[in-house]
């Protein structure tokens, strides 16, 4: 057989493979394009555990009527331009691959509007990235992406559909995860109409509070201590479960960095070793993060859809994480002398 170039509907899907595993994936991807956006509010309603719709409305700064198409090919991207960027990169995305992925398995339209505009714009893709003619459409400043049928194109995807609870519990995880990451920006997710998850926007620190006991529940706030550390250009902060708070399962830990949910063995083992002499080997224990450094410090780009993450300085991160969490569960061992300071 002779080479050829596959067409881009099936270069899509080939990627869409990678990135879009369920409906949860969707939310995710459209979710934090709206946070890129700089939405104060995001909108989720899902019908049919997602297979039958994904809608996701933001308040943000909307897509140019010249840039709609554009916003549906591959690699097009508004947030990085040079290498340079790609180093420093502050936004959740910037490989410009969900949109055409979404599009090749399933049906989707975007129409948004942005700000100053008496017009909003909309297209409908069929996957084939040949050009779509943006319509008029009335929508408010912001965006809106509906993606209904999820892999109608694609069986062998389809049938790895679990039941319309799973994964809805899915997506409901997704909303979660980013709810912490994001305080300052109102949620609300839907299913079959039916209203499930409504987060304010916080406007303050005990208004973020409440997040973390809207998120994770007002039994882990009552059972957690808080963390604040800050040394050598690293902050960690956050809320870590007292030893009361043990789980079966590694089901409550969250940890991001620099606003981005990442896992990492490094981190792991800096929060089982801290955790050591006051936990149960067999307990897990629950936890809400943050991480903050320098980004350059931080490879962000190890793998698009996986939680990923590469420090430059390993050794360093896992020993500031591992003493900053020691010195905020010392005072529970029983009998234990306090740590001295950092
Ligand atoms: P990426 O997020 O990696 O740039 P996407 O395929 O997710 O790639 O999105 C492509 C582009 O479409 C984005 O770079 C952005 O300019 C635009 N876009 C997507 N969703 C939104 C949204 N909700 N609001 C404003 N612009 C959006
Ligand atoms: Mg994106």
């Amino acid at each position: 057989m002779r080479i050829r170039s596959l067409p881009p509907q099936l270069v899509n899907q080939i990627a869409a493979g990678e990135v879009i595993e369920r409906p949860a994936s969707v939310v995710k991807e459209l979710v934090e394009n709206s946070l890129d956006a700089g939405a104060g509010h995001v909108e989720v309603q899902v019908e049919a555990g997602g297979s039958r719709l994904i809608l996701v409305r933001d308040d943000g700064g909307g897509i140019h009527r010249d840039d709609l198409t554009l916003a549906l090919s591959r690699h097009a991207t508004s947030k990085i331009a040079t290498l340079d960027d790609l180093e420093r990169v502050a936004t959740m995305g910037f490989r410009g691959e969900a949109l055409p992925s979404i599009s090749s398995v399933a049906r989707l339209t975007l129409a948004s509007r942005q700000p100053g505009e008496n017009n909003a714009w909309r297209v409908v893709a069929d996957g084939t990235e040949s050009g779509y003619e943006p319509q008029p459409d009335a929508h408010p400043v912001g965006t809106t992406v509906e993606v209904r049928d999820l892999f109608y194109n694609t069986p062998a995807r389809r049938k790895f559909l679990r039941t319309e609870k799973t994964e809805f519990g899915h997506i409901e995880g997704v909303i979660k995860r980013i709810a912490l990451s994001r305080f300052d920006v109102g949620f609300s997710l839907s299913h079959n109409q039916a209203p499930v998850i409504r987060y304010k926007p916080a406007a303050d620190d005990a208004q973020g509070e409440r997040r973390i006991g809207a998120v994770c529940g007002e039994d882990f706030l009552r059972q957690a201590v808080r963390v604040d550390f800050a040394s050598a250009g690293l902050r960690l902060w956050g809320w870590v479960g007292l030893p009361t708070f043990s789980r079966g399962q590694a089901d409550m830990q969250y940890f991001y960095v620099n606003g981005r949910l990442a896992r990492d063995k490094l981190v792991g083992h800096a929060v089982r070793q801290a955790y050591q002499d006051v936990l149960h080997h067999e307990r897990q224990p629950a936890y809400v993060l943050y991480l903050e450094l320098d980004p350059a410090l931080v490879d962000v780009n190890a793998h698009p859809a996986k939680l990923e993450v590469r420090f430059r300085e390993g050794r360093l991160v896992h020993d500031f994480l591992f003493s900053a969490l020691r010195r905020s569960l010392a005072d529970l061992r029983p009998g234990a002398a306090p740590m001295p300071a950092m």
